[in-house]
């Protein structure tokens, strides 16, 4: 299991809805994904700048960085001057604030093992603060009552509470590329009530590998997540459901379906992906076989190619206009507007259907233009 803790902070929310999934996903393989990878090599980055940026002494990572981009960079620049702006509002109130970076927050006195790292802490007279970067693009990350922070906060209590009086606990999510900045706000004793109340005895089943499975969101971050039968059930209970006459969906019937089709469907690619991987390992599934997939022609040699058609007396390469994000990087932000700024628009994004919490405002569709003339 190497560093992970079978109930470590980031897979609490996971393991706090089910506690059982502790135990399974223990056994399972832990397979690394190229987004964690991005996300690793995000955290140095932030680690460095942030470093950097307080004057304290650190070595410049970049170079061993495997996805290091011009977005990342952006992102650790706007990750450090949020915790330096952060810093500053610490010292309005308190001589001699605290920061730690990369921090081992230790929560085992709730949680068997508990522990994490906390990507930067900033301790003044009162409160504690958690601030938590996320590389992630897919999920929209809310601080509030996020298991996974409050965790966090428990260990920086376990830190600095005697040291300081503290008594209120923030919690920050910095989510850049989701222009993301979430702050939860609560009181140590609330803090505590929950720990004592919910982390505590679900800790415990989870531990003992007990509990019960529950199937949900969260799945999605479970290593048995293809194959578990919970999942499978949760799932199916759609597909059973029991449409009655007339023959067609009513609207109430697709809005229900509505609600769970996202989930059904990345259930539905696990499981595939899953088969996928088994039957190449020579899993025999009744009724299916591994074909080869459509595929295009390619050039074996593109410098070779280039060479033979230039010899021949044609012009191997084709211009285009560089992309908007290129040209502005060659252009830089303040020519690109005053050259382009006029000939770049946004068109129209593709409707989608999405639930009413979205922050974004509603389009307005046929009927209400019809309605309004
Ligand atoms: S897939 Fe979901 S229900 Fe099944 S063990 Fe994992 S978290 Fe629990």
């Amino acid at each position: 299991m190497g560093k992970h803790a079978l109930l470590s902070a980031s897979s609490s929310h996971r393991w706090l809805s089910c506690p059982p999934s502790a135990r399974l996903c223990a056994d399972g393989e832990d397979k690394g994904s190229e987004y964690a990878r991005q996300g690793t090599d995000a955290h140095i980055l932030c680690e460095y700048k942030l470093k950097k940026m307080l004057g304290m002494d650190c070595d410049d990572p970049t170079e061993s960085l495997s996805f290091y981009d011009e977005e990342m960079e952006e992102c650790a620049d706007g990750y450090a001057g949020f915790v330096v702006e952060q810093l500053s509002k610490a010292k309005e109130i308190c001589t001699d604030p605290v920061v730690l970076i990369e921090q081992k927050l230790d929560f085992s006195k709730y949680v068997c093992e508990g522990f994490g790292t906390g990507d930067c802490v900033i301790v003044a007279d009162g409160t504690v603060s958690v601030i938590d970067y996320k590389h992630g693009l897919g999920v929209l990350v809310s601080a509030e009552n996020n298991p996974q922070m409050m965790c966090y906060a428990l260990g920086a209590l376990e830190l600095f509470d005697g040291i300081y009086d503290v008594d209120t606990v923030s919690m920050t999510i910095y989510q850049p590329r989701r222009e993301n900045i979430s702050t939860f706000i609560i009181s140590k004793a609330e803090l505590i009530q929950w720990a004592e109340t919910v982390l505590v005895p679900t800790a415990k089943l989870a531990y003992a590998g007990e509990g019960e499975f529950k199937a949900g969101e969260h799945c999605q971050f479970c290593k048995v997540k293809a194959t578990c039968r919970k999942r499978m059930e949760y799932n199916m209970e759609l597909a059973r459901y029991d449409f009655e006459m007339p023959a067609t969906l009513s609207e109430e019937e697709i809005a229900v379906i509505l609600t769970k089709v996202d989930e059904l469907s990345a259930w539905a690619e696990d499981v595939k992906e899953y088969a996928l991987t088994q039957a190449l390992a020579g899993t025999k599934y009744t009724g299916f076989k591994v074909v080869e997939g459509r595929s295009n022609r390619k050039y074996t040699d593109e410098t070779k190619v280039a060479a033979v058609v230039s010899d021949a007396g044609f012009d191997p390469y084709e211009k285009e206009v560089a992309g908007i994000t290129a040209m502005q990087k060659l252009l830089g932000k303040k020519k690109f507007e005053e050259l382009l700024g006029s000939l770049v628009y946004k068109p129209q994004g593709k409707p989608t259907l999405v639930p009413e919490s979205d922050k974004r405002s509603a389009m307005n569709t046929a009927i209400e233009d019809f309605s309004e003339n």
